[in-house]
């Protein structure tokens, strides 16, 4: 019987019949194996035992290899888990992570240094738990939005808000957030910093510099008292004509009463005026107030002006006023931007003061609405400007090019300014005017800052 015989006997039907080609090497061997002497099938076997036991040496060997490489990644894992465990808990910054409903998942032990809260008391809990109430509405919102949309307020950028400490208090935090993805669940890692000291610094920093505005409106009141005293003697003078009169119609033979009261009355409104002026300039150089009120920019700057009007008549400028009308509110401390605005409304007249006399001299005070839509009074000279090289310094503390000046003026201005959640620049061509540029936002937009 040939291998050609046996092939075509395995492919008779039968129940168990395979697949056609699938068993005919193996029935053939198995064919040629009862052929074999029992002596020849013991060798084979013992052969094929030894053949699988190196086999399984082998594979014994690698799964060992892969147990060593799994121990070793493992240990691995540990060290670095352990160096990223004694990173996150000697961090000074507090660092909560927190899944997509706000509930915290780990915390550092900074956090308790920080807002009080062991990490054991904070996971599984809603981190609205260390914000102030208004804070915690507005995260929980921030978080929906960019879940919905993908578009980031705060995710990679650092803000000021104020942390909710155990004890009942807030903490004024920087805070920055990252998010990461666990199995396509996004969480959130947050990063608070305590800012008291530098918010202390701050504060100190402020009140130094309003006690400098303090001597600085002290000098600068001195230099307007001669204006003021001026201003004074306009209504002084009106009440002496005033009464004179009133007594010369009392002693004619009858009276004119109702001339009379109307005469009266201006001397009221006369001494009234001189009252104001008086008061004006007792707010002006006591206040060290930062109580904050509604008002009209344009009232302000009519106030302000009535303050240098002698100054600007005496060096012959011609002024031009130019009010928008309808602009909304301010919401400010009316001293402090009087004195700002009285500051530019200074420099621009000093800097006139030593023009040849055929430049013309010409100051612009004007109020508009900016197109961010927040107030803009811009105060315009003809001046010689500023020169390239002192455009970088005019706003620091200390620099003058007067003879008698303190140079604290712009950075005062600046600093009121700015604490009124408003800006102020220059604009200047050396030889060519200058105009500064104070803008305010309306009252409406006060409470967004
Ligand atoms: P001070 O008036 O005491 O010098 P400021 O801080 O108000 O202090 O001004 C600083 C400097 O800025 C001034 O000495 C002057 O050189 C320059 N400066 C300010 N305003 C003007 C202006 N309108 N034109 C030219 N120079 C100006």
């Amino acid at each position: 019987m040939n291998s050609e015989n046996i092939h075509s006997d395995a492919d008779q039907p039968c129940s168990n019949a395979p697949e056609e080609g699938a068993e005919r090497p193996g029935h053939f061997a198995a064919m040629q194996e009862n052929l074999r002497s029992p002596e020849d099938r013991i060798r084979m076997l013992e052969q094929k035992l030894v053949e699988q036991a190196e086999q399984l040496t082998a594979s014994n060997l690698a799964v060992q290899q892969n147990i060593e490489a799994l121990k070793k990644s493992k240990q691995r894992l540990r060290e670095r888990e352990a160096r990223l465990n004694s990173i996150f808990n000697a961090a000074s910054e507090g660092i909560i992570m927190i899944d997509r409903k706000g509930i915290v998942v780990t915390a550092n032990a900074a956090v308790k240094a920080i807002l009080g809260y062991a990490e054991e008391e904070l996971i599984g809990g809603n981190i609205s738990l260390l914000m102030a109430p208004d804070h915690a509405v507005k995260h929980d919102r921030y978080i929906q939005n960019h879940i919905d949309t993908g578009i980031s307020k705060i995710i990679g950028s650092v803000r000021e808000v104020e942390g909710l400490h155990k004890g009942g208090w807030t903490v004024p935090l920087d805070l920055s957030l990252a998010k990461f993805f666990i199995d396509g669940e996004i969480f959130f890692t947050g990063l608070l910093r305590d800012i008291r000291q530098r918010k202390l610094q701050e504060k100190e920093n402020r009140e130094h510099l309003e006690e400098l505005a303090h001597v600085t409106r002290l000098s600068l009141m001195g230099e307007m008292a001669s204006g003021i005293a001026h201003e004074v003697n306009q209504p002084l003078t009106a009440i002496v004509a005033y009464t004179e009169v009133c007594v010369s119609l009392l002693m004619s033979p009858n009276p004119d009463h109702v001339k009379l009261a109307g005469i009266l009355a201006k001397t009221n409104q006369q001494a009234l005026r001189a009252g104001q002026i008086i008061h004006r300039m007792r707010d002006f150089v006591r206040s060290k107030t930062t109580s904050r009120t509604s008002a009209s920019i344009n009232q302000v700057v009519k106030d302000c002006i009535g303050l240098c009007s002698t100054e600007i008549k005496l060096q012959n400028i011609l002024f031009c006023l130019e009010l928008a009308e309808n602009l909304p509110l301010v919401y400010i401390n009316e001293v402090q931007i009087e004195q700002v605005l009285l500051n530019l409304l200074r420099n621009a007249i000093d800097a006139m003061h030593d023009l040849p006399v055929d430049r013309p001299r010409r100051l612009v005070l004007c109020t508009q609405l900016d197109d961010r839509q927040h107030i803009e009074i811009t105060v315009k000279d003809s001046g010689p400007g500023i020169s390239d090289a002192d455009r970088a310094k005019i706003m620091t503390p200390f620099y003058t090019t007067k003879k008698n000046g303190m140079g604290m003026g712009l950075s005062i201005s600046r600093s009121l300014v700015e604490a009124h959640h408003g800006t102020i620049r220059f604009n200047s061509q050396d030889g060519n005017g200058c105009t500064f540029y104070v803008t305010l936002p309306p009252k409406e937009l006060v409470n967004e800052f």
